[in-house]
């Protein structure tokens, strides 16, 4: 872990945010090569949920909503977490999150803890000028109420049948009483949640079906099996709505910590907005004559965990020809640079046929050039942020019109024809 906190704020994935005023409260910036990580992660999931489905739609939604909703949805009453406080040293914890031992985390007194108080994770604002009861409002916590309040406008203007689901990625905010392990926990972080709407006797099988599907996207892009495991949940532990969840956990440094969850929120959430807002949410059927609320399987993602555990996995280290090489072996939809064009040297004959490379590649993909240093160590530069191929123009270049492109993995050089090389590394992003 700390390996990769250390590369992270190295190659400018993750920075503290607020950094020059010594960070503020486990909150942090995603810098140009982590912002591309994450956008790739986001776009990863776009895709597989929405672009490769005819039955997916997408949405963004506003952050800020009408504060009914939040009553509607039950977190104004229940989403909160049981605060203790350490009273010895004073430090604050979840009561579900501290050792069996009962002993502080933080000074080790035993017993020392207060009772348990609710403590409500949204953040309050108010809207306008005043700041009264009647202008309070709230980030949302989660993107899901957002599809939910758009269903009927959703469906009705792109004439959706269930089963159909509405995706949407985009930023929560959750006033977490421990955030930490760097972008595992945060007050503020992004999420991806589609909400798929189904006839009510079909909720166990999709809910079956979105589990597999969201284990098989996490090994599809890079988290070995081993790394990875659904974990159904105990009765006691579901939401009161929800027939069914499953974590899809990840092996983090500290112990398995979730990934994602996908629940069955039955007709819960439809039917509380028909009776907040007064509309009706019913879907009716035309070829049975049947009015139905549908039934809804969520699975719901944050962007920033994902990225963490895709960095860990990818994170390695090792010895080549007696010299140390650290290596991002990230799946190359991932990476957030994905061919760096290098010249040899920095001798201007090279100049040209660099440039030429690069910009016909960057329409295309997402590339680096870096002139600076012996080329071994700039290969090790790329390397370690997890390019997948480095074009290298040498001298041989001026002669035979190819250059070398080298891999990440096995680092085999092959040579191209210059003339084909912008097709040949397009194919191996197709
Ligand atoms: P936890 O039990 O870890 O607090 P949760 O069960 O409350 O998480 P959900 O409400 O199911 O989380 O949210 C869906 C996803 O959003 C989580 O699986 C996680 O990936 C992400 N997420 C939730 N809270 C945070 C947070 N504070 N920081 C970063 N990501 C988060």
């Amino acid at each position: 872990m700390e390996r990769v906190v250390n590369l992270c704020k190295r190659r400018g994935l993750v920075f503290p945010s607020s950094d020059i005023y010594g960070g503020f409260r486990s909150t942090w910036d995603y810098g140009p090569l982590g912002v591309l990580l994450k956008r790739n992660v986001k776009d990863a999931w776009w895709r597989s949920m929405v672009q490769l489905r005819d039955d997916v739609v997408g949405l963004d939604s506003a952050i800020l909503m009408h504060p009914r909703v939040w009553e509607a949805s039950g977190h104004v009453a229940t989403f909160s977490d049981p605060l203790v406080d350490c009273k010895q040293c004073k430090s604050r914890f979840r009561q579900d999150h501290l050792p069996e031992s009962g002993a502080c985390p933080n000074c080790g007194t035993k017993g020392s803890f207060t009772e348990a108080r609710q403590f409500n994770l949204m953040f309050k604002t108010h809207v306008g000028p005043v700041e009264d009861e009647a202008n309070a409002a709230y980030l949302r916590p989660e993107t899901a109420q957002g599809i939910f309040v758009n269903f009927k406008n959703v469906q009705t203007t792109s004439r959706l049948k269930p089963p159909f689901g509405i995706a949407q990625v985009g930023k929560s905010f959750r006033n977490e009483i421990t955030p930490g392990n760097f972008i595992f926990r945060t007050r503020e972080f992004e999420q991806r949640e589609m909400e798929f709407f189904v006839p009510p006797a079909d909720g166990p099988k999709w809910f079956d079906y979105w589990v597999q599907a969201r284990h098989d996207w996490y090994i599809e892009h890079g988290i070995p099996e081993s790394s990875i495991t659904v974990r159904p949940h105990d009765t006691d532990e579901l939401s009161h709505y929800s027939t069914g969840t499953s974590d899809i956990e990840y092996a983090y440094p500290w112990g398995w910590g979730e990934l994602e969850g996908i629940a069955q929120r039955t007709d819960f959430d439809l039917t509380q907005h028909a009776k907040f807002s007064g509309e009706d949410l019913n879907y009716f059927d035309q070829e049975s004559g049947e009015h139905y609320v549908p039934h809804v399987i969520e699975p719901a993602a944050g962007a920033d965990r994902a990225a963490l555990a895709f960095l860990l996995s990818a994170y390695d280290e090792e010895e080549v020809n007696g010299d140390k090489r650290t290596v991002l072996r990230l799946h190359k939809r991932l990476a957030p640079i994905k061919v760096a064009v290098l010249p040899l040297s920095k001798n201007e004959q090279l100049a040209p046929i660099t440039s030429e490379i690069a910009s016909k590649l960057r329409p295309y993909l997402m590339i680096d050039s870096d002139v600076s240093g012996a080329i071994g160590r700039r290969y090790r530069r790329q390397d370690e942020v997890g390019t997948p191929y480095c074009v290298t123009v040498d001298f041989d270049s001026l002669e035979d019109s190819a250059v070398t492109v080298r891999e990440r993995d096995s680092m085999q050089q092959t040579r191209i024809p210059i003339a084909d090389v912008v097709a040949y590394l397009r194919e191996q992003f197709d």
